[in-house]
């Protein structure tokens, strides 16, 4: 989850979205914290160096002895000591270099199983690289024949588990988006990443990265760094993102870090504005963005949205769209694009009631969660219960924890390892200020933790921001049943006196004036009142100004209300398509020796409620007998709604079992017999028998979940994978 702008704790600053502050980093998930440095990497670093030490003042000694013409003896001890200290510092180095790897910084393994798995999926089309003919664009790619099909199985999967089950609203707004918009957002000002230029060439670098990749290549691959540079290193990959321009600048000029092309002298860090400009209309007057995200389409259309609910809270908006983010220098294929699919919903909910009442139903799962206090005190990930996780204040409330769950079990369902998924709440300096909560779903891949989706509390934060902007009230009314006498809080900025204090600035002191909650006005009262003047942080100005008895009059009133009006609280879970997608990818992929063991296929074990295409259908031998049969094989298929592809090329049965392995396709049907079938698991490489009448629904039933593979084992002749082996 990114947060525009994350701001100081002072509740005066939620007035305007001209008040973000000028650091403006993306908030990303960072992938490991490290607060202290492992015990073994940090004694073997250490180690190493004493034994650098070593080896260094004997070889000196064994010179010294060399140059005053020292006895043979005495010049032999001393080398086969040097050579005994080498050995020894060797050793260590070996030791340091597999406790790096193992620790999971090595990145050799990793490379190599990514290679494997994108190899295959280019070579089968799951993905293009966009305009590849032309060469291509970083950060834009195609999804090919199975790439769309696994996208709209996890699609109509995501539609079914959150929309359908929640009833929420689906909405379907334009990507393209006037300016006001995205500006009433803070999108306009504040959606930048912080850049650096090649100055010669002009090539542009996010500086963050730069800087990512300096630290990490030095803690991975230069054994000689000593232990104590190597715990800043890791201290400075936790605190980066925290980095002003200027601190970011000043730690690429201390380490001394250049253009990764050319090695030529970088520019400072500046801000880049993501979002992909363009204009409305032919006059070009109507400046406009391509969205970075589908949620402002729901905001805007809030009021409408909760009237047609019968205006009644809680309910959710839904949106699935693309998102448009012109990344600076797009790394990490799939993971990191500059157009992408998201899959966004809005919940609204009373500020003052943040329960759920199917909280019950995922309060007893038990998952990986990283809270912010484990990350700080350098542990790692641990299974929690999730009710008990929310009973205890981790997670802030009951709705926040429901979508949690929902989150991993959907997550889990579409074949995502349980074990390689963590909730990772974000650290107090991540999160705006207006947020209550903030949990990201951060999935393991060979890139590392890698942020798929994002599970925000955002509090009232959007619909006010739009609500100030457009003048439309985006606010929901709870009718009393008997009128209720409430005491009000008014604050009356006395501006003739405001304005003579304060000239040019004395909207921001009269807005930041009015923004005060309750406590800090009746502090701010009190203190008048005592001593008749009292300092007050202007968050506009950036500032203290001196706030005097007759700038402002505080007081309570007393008021029969009828009906409460107040802004909804939003808790959005936003969903990254691409890149669970692309985590999938690895996680269903594996290789199995051939039948000769001679070579290593691929397989990617899809769940059949992912798998792109859900069966094959092969004639064992080409004859019209079994064309025949198979023809009536796949009307049935096609008539149950389940996708299959026919394969009736003339290579061996193995080949072709194979091929649709390599695709993730769960089931196959071998036409060996005009009136019986045998189907084939995937995984198992298990067959059985079914009558040709019967296949298309037993293969529909299993891909379905209607029934597993092992009722289908139980329920008809079957043999196991060696016999079937004997077969291929
Ligand atoms: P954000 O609004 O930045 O929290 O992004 C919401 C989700 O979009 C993240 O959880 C990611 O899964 C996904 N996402 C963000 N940026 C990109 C990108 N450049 N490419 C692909 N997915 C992205």
């Amino acid at each position: 989850m990114r947060f525009l702008s994350p701001l100081g704790s002072t509740r005066t600053q939620i007035l305007s979205l001209r008040q973000f502050q000028t650091n403006s980093i993306r908030r990303e998930s960072i992938s490991t914290i490290h607060t202290s440095m492992d015990a073994t990497e940090q004694s073997l670093r250490q180690s190493l160096s004493e034994k650098s030490s070593s080896v260094e003042s004997q070889g000196n000694a064994v010179r010294a002895l060399k140059a005053s013409r020292a006895a043979k003896p005495e010049i032999d001890a001393a080398i086969d000591l040097l050579n005994k200290l080498k050995l020894e510092k060797s050793a260590v180095e070996k030791q340091l270099q597999s406790t790096i790897s193992s620790s999971g910084n090595g990145s050799l393994n990793r490379e190599a199983f990514r290679q494997a798995v994108v190899n295959t999926l280019e070579r089968r089309l799951f993905y293009i690289p966009s305009f590849k003919i032309y060469r291509g664009v970083a950060g834009l790619f195609d999804y090919g024949p199975p790439g769309c099909a696994v996208k709209s199985n996890v699609l109509s999967f995501w539609r079914q588990h959150f929309i359908l089950e929640e009833n929420m609203l689906e909405v379907d707004c334009p990507c393209v988006t006037p300016e006001v918009v995205l500006k009433a957002s803070g999108h306009v000002d504040k959606f930048t990443d912080l850049m650096v230029k090649d100055e010669k060439t002009g090539t542009c670098y996010r500086a963050d990265h730069l800087l990512k990749d300096y630290c990490t290549e030095k803690l991975e691959k230069d054994l000689t760094i000593s232990a104590e540079k190597a715990a800043e290193f890791k201290d400075v990959l936790a605190v980066m993102e925290d980095y002003s321009p200027e601190e970011l600048g000043a730690k690429i000029k201390e380490y001394g870090i250049t253009a990764p092309d050319t090695k030529n002298p970088l520019s400072d860090p500046y801000p880049f504005n993501l979002m992909f400009q363009t204009s409305i209309g032919p006059s070009g007057l109507i400046p406009g963005y391509m969205r970075p995200e589908t949620a402002q389409g729901i905001f805007v259309n809030f009021k409408d949205l909760y009237y047609y609910n019968g205006r009644k809270l809680p309910f959710a908006a839904a949106q699935i769209g693309q998102a448009f983010r012109n990344e600076i220098s797009p790394r990490q294929g799939l993971l990191r694009v500059r157009e992408f699919t998201l899959a966004e919903i809005e919940h609204f909910v009373d500020p003052e009631n943040k329960s759920h009442p199917k909280f019950s139903d995922v309060s007893k799962l038990e998952f990986l969660m990283f809270p912010r206090e484990e990350q700080m005190s350098g542990q790692s990930a641990k299974k929690l219960c999730l009710g008990e996780a929310v009973a205890k204040g981790t997670v802030n409330n009951e709705t926040l924890g429901y979508f949690i769950g929902r989150v991993y079990l959907f997550l889990t369902r579409l074949g995502i390892d349980k074990e390689r998924l963590r909730f990772r709440q974000h650290l107090a300096n991540e999160m705006a200020h207006y947020a209550a909560d903030c949990w990201d779903a951060e999935i393991e891949s060979s890139y590392g933790w890698i942020e798929c989706v994002g599970i925000a509390d955002r509090s009232a934060y959007d619909l006010r921001a739009h609500s100030e902007k457009s003048g439309v009230a985006l606010v929901a009314e709870e009718k009393y049943a008997e009128p209720k006498e409430v005491e009000k809080l008014v604050i009356n900025p006395v501006k003739k006196e405001l304005g003579l204090a304060f000239k040019g600035s004395q909207k921001n002191v009269v807005e930041s004036l009015e923004a005060m909650n309750e406590k800090e006005a009746m502090e701010m009262k009190a203190t008048l009142e005592s001593k008749g003047e009292v300092e007050f942080y202007v968050c506009t100005l950036g500032k203290n100004v001196s706030i005097k008895k007759n700038m402002v009059s505080i007081s309570k009133e007393k008021k029969k209300e009828h009906q409460r009006v107040f802004t909804p609280s939003v808790i959005e879970p936003s969903f990254g398509i691409g890149r669970i997608i692309y985590c999938l990818y690895e996680h269903c992929f594996s290789t199995r020796p051939s039948k000769a063991g001679d070579e290593q296929l691929n397989v990617f074990r899809f769940p059949p409620l992912v798998a792109p295409i859900k069966c094959t259908v092969f004639p064992l031998v080409q004859n019209q007998q079994f064309e025949e049969a198979t023809k009536v094989i796949s009307k049935e298929l096609t008539s149950v709604g389940i996708s299959h592809k026919i394969d009736i090329t003339g290579t061996s049965i193995g080949k072709r079992y194979a091929r649709t392995d390599e695709l993730g396709v769960p089931f196959a049907i071998t036409v060996d017999s005009d009136t019986s079938v045998t189907i084939r698991e995937r995984d198992s490489k298990d067959q059985v028998r079914v009558s040709l009448k019967e296949a298309a629904s037993v293969v529909s039933s299993v891909a379905e979940g209607k029934m597993t593979w092992q009722d289908v084992w139980a329920s008809f002749p079957h043999h196991s994978s060696a016999a079937a082996d004997e077969q291929e």
